[in-house]
């Protein structure tokens, strides 16, 4: 008997098609595995099994009828910040414990509408702040690959899911590496799209000049099948670009003959793990055989600041999003102040957790008056030269490789005491979302057991160029083929 939960979604589509298979089969087998497994990965935030087995038969019942789009019948796993209407909303808070939204977030809306089966949502980084999964406010989800290590994050917990196999493919959402760098330490294929390719309507919002959703997804052209259906303008966000949605899956191509490449030399930063470092140059050489054309001495000189520009402009937007859990709309309310003031202080005493709070303070401060323009607007004209400085290299380059991460997966704990530490893991995701740019992580090796991804990012849109790359790395590569034991 095949092991259907190790399908992808282009395995699972052909045999449903064929009638191999039926979409209830393969989602029992999906819930059957993922309740084995999550046991100890603990991914799952919420499990819907009984929604899931009734999209499951409405899915068989629409390829009865000969309705079949890739996504049809295939279970999914959604990152906890993404709206399901009647579906319990966490974002992995206390905040947002009893949250059931009255209404479905875009993505879900599109995913819906092709009848994909949702088996559940992912346990993340609370509010989406953190890059290990170990600030939710519930449970820490492990690496599938050792269970001592993090998953990485926020959207930890569908990297981990997808890696073992507890669903065929996830959402994540990405502020400043939130779908790249877990996607890096689980081994599986994670990208954040174009700034305004994919809708934010229904999303949680963390900073909004920054999220994104993207896929979570076991091989490239999986990739390319959830985008296909995930992007789009939406009247419902004006960020969204009125774009027209190409096929993107007729970007999967293993010739990449003449593809100019650029190597950035300042995301290879200091305290590099030194076998990341090993591993990426040999995926680079990989790319030059296969007819890319590479300079490996490309200087993006402002990449320094990034960081230091994010932890201002990120906290910024997020004091003034998270300013609506006020305990009176919705979410957890404190009900038993004498005041309205002291209503207002216990509920984000209790509901929010210690990095949010360190996070809202931080904001606060940055658009006070008298450091407003100190901070805040000093780091908005960084974010332009970052951004220019991309602008400039697109002209010469198609894409720029990177590590995805300077290190693999760490320790669970290891820098839970030291934030700075822990915002360090980022350093090579945050200037993307900076930018507004598209980047793709792929698997591209391992190192003491442990994943390594490699970054690709592109200019504006270019997300067909970055999946043409992906692609033909991966055809020429066994990465994307290894598993963790499950
Ligand atoms: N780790 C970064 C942060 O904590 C990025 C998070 C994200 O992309 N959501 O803000």
């Amino acid at each position: 008997m095949q092991e259907l939960h190790k399908l992808t979604i282009h395995e699972s589509h052909k045999l449903l098609k064929e009638k191999k298979v039926s979409s209830v089969e393969l989602t029992e087998a999906i819930l059957k595995h993922l309740n084995k497994v999550d046991a100890k990965v603990r991914a799952c935030m919420t499990v819907t099994g009984e929604n899931a087995m009734a999209a499951a038969k409405a899915a068989d019942k629409a390829i009865s009828k000969g309705k079949i789009e890739p996504l049809t019948g295939v279970p999914a796993l959604i990152k906890d910040n993404m709206c399901i209407k009647g579906v319990r909303t966490t974002c992995s808070s206390k905040m947002l414990e009893n949250f059931i939204p009255p209404y479905d977030a875009t993505v879900i809306e599109k995913l819906k509408a092709v009848n994909t089966v949702i088996v559940g949502k992912t346990n993340m980084d609370e509010f989406a702040m953190g890059s290990s999964t170990e600030n939710s406010a519930y449970f820490a989800t492990h690496n599938p690959w050792n269970l001592d290590c993090v998953p990485g994050g926020s959207s930890g917990g569908s990297a981990a899911a997808v890696a073992i196999d507890e669903a065929i493919y996830a959402l994540g959402s990405d502020t400043g590496g939130s779908i790249r760098q877990p996607a890096g330490f689980c081994g599986v294929v994670g990208m954040k799209p174009t700034y305004g390719r994919v809708s934010r309507f229904g999303l949680v919002a963390f900073a909004s000049s920054l999220d994104q959703i993207g896929p979570i997804t076991k091989d490239v052209t999986d990739c390319a099948l959830v985008l296909n259906v995930i992007a789009g303008h939406d009247k419902r966000d004006s960020t969204t670009a009125a774009l027209d949605v190409p096929d993107y899956t007729k970007a999967l191509k293993p010739d990449i003959k003449g593809f100019r490449v650029g190597v950035p030399g300042e995301y290879f930063v200091e305290g590099m793990q030194p076998e990341v470092r090993q591993a990426l140059e040999a995926a680079i050489k990989k790319l030059e055989e296969l007819g890319a054309v590479i300079d490996w001495n490309v200087s993006l000189p402002h990449t320094k600041y990034a960081l230091a520009i994010y932890y201002i402009l990120a906290p910024s937007e997020a004091s003034a999003n998270l300013a609506r859990y006020d305990g009176v709309k919705y979410g957890y309310s404190y009900r038993e102040a004498g005041t309205m003031w002291e209503a207002m202080e216990k509920t984000k005493q209790y509901g929010f957790g210690p990095e949010v709070k360190r996070r809202i303070m931080l904001g606060t401060y940055a658009l006070s008056a008298g450091y407003y323009d100190a901070y805040y607007v000093k780091a908005q004209k960084v974010r332009t030269l970052i951004k220019q400085e991309f602008e400039e290299a697109f002209k010469k380059y198609d894409a720029l490789v990177t590590p995805t991460s300077p290190t693999v997966a760490f320790k669970i704990g290891e820098k839970t005491d030291d934030p700075v530490q822990m915002y360090l893991s980022d350093v090579c995701t945050l200037p993307i979302n900076i930018a507004g740019v598209p980047a793709v992580s792929i698997p591209a090796g391992m190192v003491n057991g442990l994943p390594v991804g490699m970054q690709i990012i592109g200019k504006h849109f270019s997300e067909e160029t970055l999946l043409r790359l992906a692609y033909a790395y991966e055809q020429a590569t066994p990465w994307h083929t290894k598993k963790p034991a499950a």
